[in-house]
């Protein structure tokens, strides 16, 4: 049995009294036990989310970590560090970390790599841009990005990684892939896992759908029998929002 997760991006986005509004409204909802929730504020709001959340089952997670273990990195954050408070794991992979921070498929492979070094678990995002969907070369660009920042982990660091499905077209746009769409890609995805190490190394993974989810739209993409959850941006800085789609599972 997958995991099922909904785990919202904050992204640049809640001051220290805006994630404790937020934060004290989502632990006073009852969210669905079956479903584990994470919530990705900035670096600085990591350690009094966590104060807030610690009788909750909401798990605080990171939105990025430096490659390198520790030195002369001005502005950086060190997975060991996000470890010392707590938190253990990390989004890696966003499209936004790609294009504004050009965060190649190396430096992205060096990054799930750290990560993994210091046991964290990893939710790796890919997706293509709208002009690749648009030239039916999304599968393709899918499977690269996989292949050169992902696919280099051990069959046993594999049991640490979820993959979120984000296109990029999809994302803050308001547009959503058709849960068709999701389902396909997802399936993919899960195929080139299989051929990559096994079948049953492809069942375990939980594949996450990013792009646009909102309450009004996640059922559907939800009930998809590849997509276990969602990566929330937008919608996860509504405390409403964001619990009516955990709800949707
Ligand atoms: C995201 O950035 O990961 C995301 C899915 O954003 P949104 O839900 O706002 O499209």
């Amino acid at each position: 049995m997958r995991q099922k997760i909904v785990a919202g991006n904050w992204k640049m986005n809640n001051d220290l009294p805006q994630s404790i509004s937020l934060l004290s409204s989502l632990v006073s909802k009852e969210l669905h036990n079956e479903v584990k929730v994470m919530v990705a504020p900035a670096f600085p709001l990591l350690y009094p989310a966590k104060e807030i959340v610690k009788e909750s089952n909401i798990e605080v997670i990171a939105q990025n970590i430096n490659e390198n273990k520790n030195g002369a990195f001005t502005g950086e954050v060190a997975a060991s560090m996000l470890k010392s408070i707590g938190v253990t794991t990390v989004i890696i992979g966003h499209s936004e970390r790609r294009a504004i921070y050009n965060e190649t498929y190396s430096i992205l492979a060096k990054k799930v790599e750290a990560a993994l070094a210091q046991n964290f678990r990893v939710i790796f995002c890919v997706g293509e841009e709208l002009d690749a969907r648009k030239k039916n070369e999304h599968f393709s660009v899918v499977e690269n990005q996989l292949a050169e920042s992902l696919f280099q982990v051990s069959e046993n660091d594999m049991k640490n990684v979820v993959i979120a499905y984000e296109p990029v077209w999809a994302i803050g746009t308001g547009e959503t892939a058709t849960p068709a769409e999701a389902q396909e890609m997802h399936a993919f995805i899960r195929t080139k896992i299989s051929e990559k190490y096994n079948n049953a190394v492809a069942e375990s993974i939980s594949i996450l759908y990013g792009g646009s989810v909102k309450p009004d739209n996640a059922q559907e993409i939800f009930s998809q029998p590849d997509v276990d959850g969602g990566l929330i941006g937008g919608a996860s800085l509504n405390a409403d929002d964001f619990t009516a789609i955990i709800k949707a599972f």
